[in-house]
């Protein structure tokens, strides 16, 4: 048995967007920027799925341009904002402390090259509030980007109210709604969004393929130099089949989003009203306002690696911190910004189900992690002195 709880890694490709790929790698497989008909054929189905996908973002096709997943997006975005910042003499950008790596560590980046950086604090629900971005714009900021939907996490932040902000003060508002994107509706004009990434990959798309959407009158600059594929903004000849598959996995996302949004939303309840039984356990993010399929725990006493090994003897996939953070031995960045103390942030658990996981597999999900749980417990010092009282519980 294999039971897939990681979709906020990344997903299975839907049949649809396999399907409309295939005929893309070797049939209608000439090159988009050639002039015979052929390389045409190509060109047309490329516009036509960038017409598609703009009409599931609420923006103009032109306003779309395709580039290898969030991380580029994210990067170009970022570096885009800060370039026209600095024609102004701006050079002051508001962030969260629980961006995607893509964004910090642009930012990072950012700050050697003499940007100065304000992380806002997040809330130990998982949120910023319009208020804390409010106060923290200057005259001289360029450029506010917090995540749509946290991937640790999946709290949902207060979109259109932050663009709002943003726009009143005349500072533009890029969000990465990797998560997001075929998981919640997205309407960029109503949610006073100026730059949005995607990436088709967490929502039944293939990997490597993705979206950024900019606002028409904001200058986009160039990550990749080169051709002059995707108006001169994205260099190198467009990645044809995987655009054909991600158009086709975000038309079919956003078809379905309330009935999936409904039904994976009642089954990540049930997960967490079952997990929530384990003694000295805490959902990470409040209950409200999260992504459908997300659910992410701390165990006391646990740790998150050991707990990974064991529910993957059991068939189950499943994450701990980041993927792009495991391996090391840092707690998750996330967890740190909720406030969660070291100890505990290193037992963390995230279970990220998909539109097919059924009752019985949560079920199954629950009994797993509480097994494990009570093993690994069972055998660790430090839960024996949280027993003896030699140490008090954190939670
Ligand atoms: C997965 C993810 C990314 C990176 O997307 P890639 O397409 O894998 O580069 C960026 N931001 C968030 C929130 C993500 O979940």
């Amino acid at each position: 048995m294999l039971i897939y709880a990681d979709n906020a890694a990344t997903t299975k490709m839907s049949r649809a967007a396999v399907d409309a790929m295939l005929p893309y790698m070797d049939e209608i497989y000439g090159n988009p920027s050639s002039l015979y008909a052929f390389g045409q054929k190509a060109r047309e189905a490329l516009e036509d799925a960038r017409r598609r996908i703009a009409a599931c973002l609420g923006c103009e096709p032109m306003e779309l341009t395709f580039t290898s997943g969030g991380s580029e997006a994210d990067t170009q975005a970022i570096r885009s904002a800060a370039a026209l910042g600095t024609r102004k003499g701006k050079r002051h950008i508001i962030s969260t402390a629980f961006e995607h790596h893509a964004v910090l560590h642009t930012l990072k980046k950012l700050e050697s090259e003499g940007f100065e950086v304000t992380l806002l604090n997040v809330h130990e629900n998982g949120l910023v509030t319009p208020e804390q971005v409010r106060e923290a714009i200057r005259p001289d900021t360029c450029l506010v980007t917090v995540m749509y939907a946290n991937n640790e996490i999946g709290t949902v932040q207060p979109i259109p109210e932050i663009g709002a902000v943003c726009r009143e003060a005349g500072v533009l508002f890029h969000t990465d709604a990797v998560q997001a994107a075929g998981h919640l509706p997205i309407d960029v004009r109503a949610q006073n969004i100026d730059l949005l990434s995607l990436s088709a990959h967490k929502f039944h798309g293939p990997k490597g393929i993705g979206a950024l959407y900019v606002r028409r009158g904001v200058l986009l600059s160039p990550l990749i130099e080169g051709g002059a594929q995707e108006r001169g903004k994205r260099a190198g000849t467009e990645n044809v089949p995987a655009i054909m598959g991600m158009a086709a996995a975000l038309e079919e996302s956003c078809a379905h989003i309330e009935e999936n949004a409904a039904r994976v939303s009642a089954l990540r309840d049930r997960l967490i009203a079952g997990l929530s039984e384990i003694p000295h356990s805490v959902l990470n993010g409040g209950p409200d306002r999260r992504l459908p399929g997300n659910v992410n725990f701390c165990f006391e006493g646990v740790e998150g690696e050991a707990l990974l090994l064991l529910l993957d003897d059991k068939g189950i996939c499943a994450s701990s911190g980041s993927a792009c953070t495991s391996g090391s031995l840092d707690p998750s960045h996330v967890l740190l910004a909720i406030g969660r103390p070291h100890e505990i942030a290193h037992g963390s658990l995230r279970l990220t189900i998909h539109e097919e996981t059924t009752e019985s597999e949560a079920d199954y999900l629950i009994e797993a992690v509480r097994d494990a749980v009570s093993y690994l417990r069972s055998i660790s010092p430090v839960w024996r002195d949280l027993e003896r009282g030699k140490m008090p519980h954190i939670i």
